[in-house]
């Protein structure tokens, strides 16, 4: 992988995603060893010209590496099995992730997935699957900022054949990742329905203790909200804030069913919310309240959830309807402007992960996680308001040039460390032998057949 020491990005629309949302027309930006030493919004003239490498951008829209709060990377190789399906995630999805998820399958699947990210401007995700060791090795080896969070139930898993076996793997895991440059392992129960009190806590206890994020899917399903209100009278978040476990350490996917006093204790806790809309409403569960979130200033980021439910792990089409659907829901035109979902997409999702004072916006002194637009496709033209530009016309084709703490990832749509056609024959093969299953026949699935 290319690692240029300093980088000049000239003749750029750089949106810096900085406190007061400055925009450059025909501005500069310079990275140094990794990070960002200036930007500006005219031409910058180095004094040093030596070991620098200028990209032109020419014209098009320079912007902070989006952020991926919430994933399942190594489902890669499952996208659009048994879409739409009832109860899918106990009928479906369980049975066959015991049938199939190997270490070597969450690597490849996961290297697939993060092809997937770079091409859409993705730098920065937080992951939460099983075999989070191989799923590291992937991210090393694209080279993408990542949150890995393993992920921890009440049976037994592909990776755990005791029933919260995912505490132990996730020890072992972080002590082995956890000074690693751009990987932060993390703990992930999955669900307070499929993780009791006890064993909560003693995620919530892990994860203090070795000073690494924890994750999960919270106030996400009918079903869970209906349990605890029956089991406790409350919903998931007041319980699991009555355990403790809430904090600043804390990533919680979805967050559909939240009245006030969970969006309370959620501002309250400093917890990060990952919203995932085209996952939400694509099984038709509800729409999360986070307008009225970011209004109480809950930290809010954009995420793809897995690749089974999303189905894509694209952010730019996200964005679309991030905002379209938060409109219609409100019939106001108004209730999720462009700016405020690019927000979420970059410095708010760094805010959700509390690496805000690292990445997430173009100001120096932070890493260089940057991504360049093309905007020579005929939906990219012409920009009055970028932001709009971005939100309801942008999509991966026009994503040019990615880079991570200044190394770039991507150029001109190339990805030239990463053998594209050996991910995809690996992925081959696995798909193949998911066809053969004979679980998919048991679950009605024939339509399924090999294909090149
Ligand atoms: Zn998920």
């Amino acid at each position: 992988m290319e690692t240029p020491q300093r980088i000049l990005i000239k003749n750029a629309l750089i949106l810096t995603m900085n406190a007061r949302k400055d925009v450059f027309y025909g501005g500069s930006l310079l990275t140094e060893g990794g990070k960002i030493i200036r930007v500006e919004p005219g031409e910058i003239v180095p004094e040093d010209v030596r070991n620098l490498r200028v990209i032109d951008a020419r014209g098009g829209i320079v912007m902070p590496g989006m952020i991926n709060t919430h994933t399942h990377l190594g489902m890669s190789f499952f996208r659009s099995l048994a879409d739409d399906r009832k109860d899918r995630l106990r009928k479906v999805l369980f049975p066959l992730e015991k049938a199939v998820v190997t270490d070597d399958l969450v690597y490849w699947a996961s290297l697939h997935s993060l092809t997937e990210m770079i091409q859409g401007g993705v730098t920065t995700v937080f992951d939460m699957y099983y075999f989070e060791e191989a799923v590291a090795r992937a991210a090393d080896r694209a080279g993408l900022r990542a949150f890995l969070g393993e992920t921890v139930v009440d049976s037994p898993s592909p990776d755990s054949p005791e029933p919260y076996g995912g505490i132990a793997y996730a020890r072992k895991f972080i002590k082995a990742w956890k000074d690693h440059d751009l990987i932060t392992p993390a703990v992930a129960p999955h669900a307070p329905y499929t993780v009791d009190g006890p064993h909560m806590i003693e995620c919530r206890d892990l994860a203090r203790s070795e000073g690494v994020p924890m994750t999960l899917h919270l106030n996400e399903m009918p079903f869970e909200m209906e349990q605890f209100q029956k089991e406790y009278g409350t919903s998931p978040v007041v319980r699991l804030d009555e355990l403790g476990v809430l904090d600043e350490g804390v990533v919680a996917a979805h967050c559909i069913f939240t009245d006030q006093r969970d969006r309370e204790i959620l501002k309250e806790r400093g917890v990060g919310v990952a919203h995932n809309m085209a996952a939400n409403i694509k099984a038709a569960k509800g729409v999360a309240a986070v307008p009225e979130m970011l209004e109480l200033g809950i930290p809010v980021g954009l995420g793809s959830d897995g690749p089974m439910s999303g189905n894509t792990q694209d952010l730019l089409s996200l964005m679309g309807t991030v905002s379209q659907v938060h409109k219609l829901v409100r019939l106001d035109p108004q209730a999720m402007p462009p700016s405020a979902v690019v927000e979420m997409a970059t410095i708010g999702g760094a805010r959700a992960l509390h690496i805000d004072g690292i990445t997430g916006s173009l100001e120096p002194g932070k890493r260089a996680d940057i991504v360049i637009m093309d905007h020579s496709s005929p939906a990219m033209f012409p920009v009055y308001d970028p932001y709009s530009v971005l939100v309801y016309g942008a999509s991966p084709r026009d994503v040019d040039t990615v880079m991570v703490e200044g190394r770039i990832l991507m150029e001109n749509r190339k990805i030239p460390h990463l053998d594209m056609s050996e991910i995809r024959s690996r992925g081959q093969e696995f798909y193949q032998k998911i066809c053969a299953l004979p679980a998919l026949n048991e679950l009605g699935l024939q339509a399924v057949r090999p294909q090149n």
